[in-house]
C-alpha cells in the first residue's frame, strides 16, 4: 500500500505545530476527538501502540451563560442532568434511551443515511428526534434557557442554521458521544491520530510519502485500487482522463458549507473564566443563549458576520502538561464564517471570550490567526475554509458526493472518494475511509 500527501506532513485534519511561540502546540484544524473512540473503524486498530494516548478532561464541556454560571456537559447523564433545573427530567427521557441504544445506533449514525439500518426500531426512534431542527427539539423538550442553550452549542457544530433539519440530530450525536465516550484529545496534540496510523501502517509494510501531490489519477502507479481523501473539485481536478463527464459534471454542483475562522493563544496563565466550573472542561462552548446561538449560525449561511459569533474553545494545557511550557497555557478557538471569507474575525472571537472571562487579553502572550483561506492553503480539502467537507444538509448528507447507492465507487473501475465529502461527513472518525475500502472488500477489490 502507498499513501501519498500533498503536503510536507502527515495528517490532514489532525497535524500540529508551534504556530504561536516555540515549546506551545496548538492543534492547526481538529482538536477535540469523541470519535476516536467513538468509531467502530479506529476502534479496530492498535492506536495506543503505537504512542496514542487520549486525555479525558473532568468535563467534556462547559457552556457559561451571563449570570456567571455555567452549563455542564458531565460525563453521566444524571449529573448533566441535575445541572438543568427544571429540564433534569426531559433532559433524562431524551438521552437515556437514545444512550441505551448506541450500540445499535453507531453503524448508522456513522454511515451512509441512505443504507437500511440493521436495528430499523432503534434507529426510527433516534431519527424521531434527530430528525428535527435544533430549535423545533429544543422548544419542544426543553423550558429553561440552560438545557437549550446547552443543545444548541453541540448543534451548531453543524455549521448549518439551527431552523434546518438535522441540527437536532448534531446536537444529540454530541452530548451522546459525550456521555459514552467523552470528549477526549490526544496527549501531546492532535497529530499523535496522524503518527500512530502512520507508525502503524509503516509496521503493517505500507509506504508513505509526504510533498507529493496527486495531481493525475493516471499518473499513479497500476493498481487495483485507489482511495481519494480529496475534495470533490479535487477529484475533478485529478479524475478527468478516468471518471465519465457525467459525473465530473455532477461533483461540480457539490454545495460547500461555511468556513471556520480560527485563532490559536499562547496564554501567560490560564483563561480567567467568571464561572471557575469552566476550568474543568476540555471544551468550552461560546455563544450564550439558544437565541443568539442560532442567530450567529445563520449569519454565515446567508453571507454575513455574526457579530457575536458563536465561538468554540478548547484549553487542552489545563490537562495536558505537554502542549505548553512550564506554567504556561494555550487555547484553540474557532468560529463560523462566510465560505471564502476574507473578513478578520479575530476581535469578535475575543470579544466573546473576554464576555465570559474578563481580563482574557491581558494574558494572551502570542496569537495564529488562521482564516479560512489559510486553512485552505494549508490543507486543499478544506475547500473556502469548510472544515466538514460539505454542507451538512439533510439533502449534502443523503447525497454525499451525488446521488448514488454507493457513494464511495466512483464509475471508474478500482477508484473510490473516501474523504468527508462521503458519508458520514466531517470530523475525524475513520469512517469515509473504512467504509470506502469495506466497499472495494465487497467488489473483491
Ligand atoms: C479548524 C478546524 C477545526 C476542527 N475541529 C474538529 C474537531 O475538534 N474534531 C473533529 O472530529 N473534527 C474537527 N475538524 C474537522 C476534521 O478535521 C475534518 O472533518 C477531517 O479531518 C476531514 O478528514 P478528511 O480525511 O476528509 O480530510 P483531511 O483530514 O483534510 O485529509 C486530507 C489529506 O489529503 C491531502 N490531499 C488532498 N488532495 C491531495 C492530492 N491531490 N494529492 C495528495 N494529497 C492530497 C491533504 O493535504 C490532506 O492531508 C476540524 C477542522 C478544522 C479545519
Amino acid at each position: 500500500m502507498l499513501v501519498r500527501e500533498a503536503e510536507e506532513t502527515f495528517g490532514g485534519g489532525t497535524r500540529s505545530a508551534e504556530l504561536t511561540l516555540p515549546g506551545f502546540v496548538h492543534d492547526v484544524c481538529s482538536s477535540i476527538h469523541p470519535f476516536v473512540p467513538g468509531s467502530p473503524a479506529l476502534r479496530e486498530l492498535p492506536l495506543g501502540e503505537h504512542g496514542l494516548e487520549l486525555v479525558q478532561p473532568d468535563a467534556p464541556l462547559a457552556h457559561p451563560l451571563d449570570d456567571g454560571s455555567a452549563v455542564m456537559l458531565e460525563r453521566s447523564v444524571v449529573d448533566t442532568a441535575a445541572g438543568l433545573g427544571l429540564d433534569g427530567d426531559p433532559y433524562r427521557r431524551l438521552l437515556e434511551p437514545l444512550l441505551g441504544d448506541w450500540g445499535k445506533l453507531e453503524a448508522a449514525v456513522l454511515g451512509p443515511l441512505t443504507a437500511f439500518p440493521s436495528h430499523p426500531v432503534a434507529m426510527a426512534r433516534f431519527g424521531f428526534h434527530a430528525a428535527r431542527s435544533a430549535t423545533g427539539l429544543a422548544a419542544h423538550t426543553f423550558r429553561g434557557e440552560r438545557a437549550r442553550a446547552l443543545f444548541a452549542g453541540c448543534a451548531a457544530h453543524s455549521m448549518v442554521p439551527l431552523e434546518r433539519s438535522p441540527t437536532a440530530g448534531f446536537g444529540l450525536v454530541l452530548l451522546l458521544g459525550g456521555h459514552r465516550f467523552g470528549w477526549p484529545f490526544p496527549r501531546g496534540g492532535s497529530q499523535q491520530i496522524a503518527d500512530a496510523l502512520v507508525s502503524l501502517l509503516r509496521e503493517l509494510g505500507g509506504e508513505l510519502e509526504a510533498a507529493a501531490p496527486v495531481d493525475s489519477l493516471e499518473a499513479l502507479p497500476r493498481t487495483r485500487s485507489v482511495f481519494c481523501d480529496v475534495s470533490p473539485e479535487e477529484l475533478v481536478r485529478i479524475g478527468g482522463g478516468r471518471l465519465p463527464r457525467d459525473y465530473l459534471r455532477r461533483l461540480g454542483r457539490f454545495r460547500h458549507g461555511p468556513a471556520a475562522f480560527k485563532v490559536d493563544y499562547a496564554l501567560e496563565e490560564p483563561i480567567p473564566w467568571t464561572a471557575a466550573e469552566c476550568s474543568r472542561a476540555g471544551t468550552v462552548h461560546l455563544g450564550g443563549t439558544l437565541q443568539e446561538i442560532a442567530e450567529s449560525e445563520r449569519a454565515p449561511w446567508r453571507g454575513r458576520h455574526a457579530e457575536q459569533p458563536f465561538v468554540l474553545l478548547a484549553q487542552h494545557s489545563l490537562f495536558d502538561s505537554s502542549r505548553a511550557p512550564h506554567g504556561k497555557h494555550t487555547a484553540w478557538a474557532y468560529c463560523h464564517a462566510p465560505n471564502g471569507s476574507g473578513f478578520d474575525m479575530t476581535e469578535r472571537i475575543e470579544a466573546q471570550i473576554e464576555r465570559f472571562a474578563p481580563g482574557f487579553g491581558e494574558r494572551v502572550l502570542a496569537r495564529s490567526v488562521l482564516p479560512p483561506s489559510e486553512l485552505e492553503a494549508r490543507n486543499r480539502n478544506l475547500v473556502g475554509g469548510d472544515i466538514n467537507g460539505g454542507a451538512a444538509t439533510l439533502w449534502r448528507l443523503a447525497a454525499r458526493p451525488v446521488t448514488k447507492l454507493n457513494p464511495y465507487a466512483t464509475p471508474a473501475r478500482g477508484v473510490y472518494l473516501c474523504s468527508a465529502s462521503t458519508p458520514p461527513g466531517g470530523g475525524v472518525h475513520g469512517m469515509c475511509g473504512y467504509l470506502a475500502a469495506r466497499s472495494a472488500l465487497d467488489k473483491g477489490l
